[in-house]
């Protein structure tokens, strides 16, 4: 399976290299140009390994990493213009994981991400949140040590929930982030998957409702329930 590497930055000609070079090398890149398309992005599927530059038109790099940080552990690596950027990385104060300074070799970039990678592929072989144990590579999920037999939207419900514990997400929001058609969908199939999600991880654990109902706003998963 290749490794999908997200790159959040706004200079095409940068942009353009940074495909090259990893795509010479077999790797799947996402580009967003700001950091709303990535969150965007972050949303609707699992990379393994971020880029990310420093000035964004709509927030810094840095202030992007800092929020990731507080859910996320997807190894980052930053795109830096000046040294002053790279004192701050180099002081470990933001979370990144390894920088580069532009202009950059794309040989360089790509024994980077690829060492990123791997190590990203260890952390996720071991993503877990309380009895849930996400397998990204397989695309599957158990419960309490049972493995759960998942639609591919099932699938991709859970794996957000526990990417995100807590977090309400509302039936827009899910199938904006998660559908391949949302504007073809009508929001109750959200309603439909998520009570046969929750049949299924009743069958495991009748003792335990981890997805709540929040009227009016949606669902989230209970962190005290898994
Ligand atoms: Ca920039």
């Amino acid at each position: 399976m290749s490794l999908k590497v997200l790159l959040v930055e706004d200079e095409i000609s940068i942009a353009d290299n940074v495909r090259m070079a990893l795509q010479q090398e077999g790797f799947a890149l996402t580009h967003a140009k700001t950091v709303t398309e990535a969150r965007l992005q972050m949303s609707r599927e699992h990379y393994s390994v971020i880029i990310l530059d420093v000035g964004l038109p709509d927030q810094t790099g840095f202030e992007f990493c800092r929020e990731l940080r507080r859910h996320d552990q997807t190894p980052i690596l930053f795109l830096t213009a000046r040294a002053s950027e790279t004192d701050k990385i180099v002081g470990f104060e933001l979370g990144g994981d390894d920088y580069l300074t532009k202009p950059f070799s794309p040989r360089e970039l790509t024994l980077r991400v690829r060492a990123l990678g791997q190590r990203g592929r260890i952390a996720a072989s071991q993503n877990r949140l309380g009895l849930f144990h996400v397998d990204h590579d397989k695309y599957r999920i158990s419960f309490d040590g049972k493995l759960l037999e998942l639609s591919r939207y099932e699938f991709k419900l859970l794996e957000l929930f526990i990417r995100r514990p807590g977090v309400v997400f509302s039936r827009h929001q899910l199938m904006q982030s998660l559908w391949d058609d949302p504007d073809m969908s009508l929001e109750r199939t959200v309603d439909a998957h998520i009570k046969s999600l929750r049949a299924k991880l009743k069958e495991v654990r009748p003792d335990l409702s981890p997805i709540q109902t929040h009227r009016g706003l949606g669902y989230s998963l209970s962190e005290s329930e898994t």
